[in-house]
């Protein structure tokens, strides 16, 4: 499994708590209603991709350490 590097724009997130019910290990909500990462490694790789794709305003970044690339939002070409 890659390490994985993931963050949430704080921002940009609407606190619909959709990536918390699909990896709650791995997202939670903060005190103002905003998702964090609290395990990033709390899921499978594929849970956590699924996560990031299910946001609806697409703030969770996901990038893989080892080799530098983002997995999603897939980088433009
Ligand atoms: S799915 Fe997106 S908008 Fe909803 S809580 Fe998670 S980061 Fe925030």
């Amino acid at each position: 499994m890659a390490k994985l590097r993931i963050t949430v724009n704080k921002a940009r997130c609407i606190g619909s708590e959709d990536c918390v019910e699909t990896a709650p290990a791995v997202f939670q909500l903060d005190a103002d209603g905003k998702s964090e990462v609290v395990n990033p490694a709390g899921a499978p790789d594929a849970t956590i991709l699924a996560a990031a794709r299910g946001c609806p305003v697409k703030a969770i970044t996901v990038v893989d350490e080892g080799s530098g690339e983002q997995l999603f939002p897939p980088p433009k070409k």
